[in-house]
């Protein structure tokens, strides 16, 4: 089986070191030169190309660019693609990707791995970043089940953990637990950012540790990434953010009329409900 990746970064790069690992052949093609002599030279692919026509050979292409660039990527690779080939993407959403590809391609199968780092492009890929990690498939009924074999195959090559749903669930799930999360996060170092006491915002800084750490992480990650979600995964995101600022309303209620009790009861199912959303557990 030959190996196709598109967009040579974080997540196309960690694929092709893995699978090169297990022995697939990798055909990789990327925007920028640079980008592609780094590939080979990192071992991430066997070559690479600033050509599409150049994945004529391979039989499954994973395509790894920005959200915003796969639908015009796959409009260009088409007349390059052999029918038997089949093409999965590792978009942060789903069901605007797969509405627009599928009818480009029914050999498409969408795809979303559950693992990233805070870093981008080919000098961020790592070996073993999808390893534990769910990988959810979204395969609608009339995609070929050969497809969806295939693509599922290769998830077990990298070690995640197989998931499979209709698109649609799939992007109000990861508006909770993925792209609500940014938003918080980023909106929490934002509004410390409008304190208006120097001497506050100051020592503020000084002596932000670990919960701070913690809580502004995905805030402070790739603002392109972050918009990305917000455009493309918006009525699913924006429903989330009305769910967390009627959670915020209450609280706020809570404390400004002193119902200590409520908000500790509040407090208490927080601390016993997190676990559920945390691999160790
Ligand atoms: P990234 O590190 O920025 O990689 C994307 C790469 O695509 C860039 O390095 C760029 O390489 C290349 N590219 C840009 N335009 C291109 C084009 N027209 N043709 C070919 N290649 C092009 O981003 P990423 O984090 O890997 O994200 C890529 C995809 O993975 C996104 O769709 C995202 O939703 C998804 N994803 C990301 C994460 C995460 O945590 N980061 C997790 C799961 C899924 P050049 O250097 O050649 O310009």
């Amino acid at each position: 089986v030959k190996i196709g990746i598109i967009g040579l970064g974080l997540i196309g790069g960690s694929i092709g070191l893995d699978l090169r690992d297990r022995g697939y052949q990798v055909l990789g093609v990327s925007q920028r030169s640079t980008t592609c002599e780094t590939a080979v030279a990192i071992g991430a692919v066997d070559s690479a190309s600033q050509d599409l026509a150049s994945l004529r050979e391979a039989d499954v292409i994973f395509i790894c660019t920005p959200i915003g660039l796969i639908r015009p990527t796959v409009v260009q690779l088409v007349p390059h693609l052999r029918s038997e080939t089949v093409l999965t993407d590792v978009g942060s959403v789903k069901r605007s990707i797969v509405a627009e590809i599928a009818p480009l391609w029914p050999n498409f199968v969408g795809g979303h791995p559950m693992a990233g780092t805070a870093e981008s492009g080919i000098n961020a890929a790592l070996r073993g970043l999808f390893v534990g990690n769910p990988y959810v498939l979204t395969p609608m009924a009339e995609t070929p089940p050969q497809a969806v074999a295939s693509v599922r195959e290769l998830i077990s090559q990298l070690g995640g953990k197989y998931l499979e749903c209709l698109p649609e669930v799939h992007d109000r799930s990861v508006a909770w637990i993925s792209h609500l999360p940014v938003m918080v996060s980023a909106s929490l170092i934002a509004a410390c950012e409008r304190e208006v006491d120097p001497a506050v915002a100051q020592l503020a800084i000084a002596l932000a540790s670990s919960g701070f750490r913690d809580t502004s992480r995905v805030g402070g990650g790739n603002p392109e990434l972050g918009r990305m979600m917000a455009e493309f995964n918006r009525s699913a995101l924006l429903e989330t953010l009305q769910g967390y600022r009627s959670q915020l309303d209450q609280m706020i209620e809570l404390i400004q009329s002193e119902q200590w009790s409520s908000v500790e009861t509040i407090l208490q199912k927080t601390q016993v409900d997190r676990p559920k959303y945390l691999k160790e557990s």
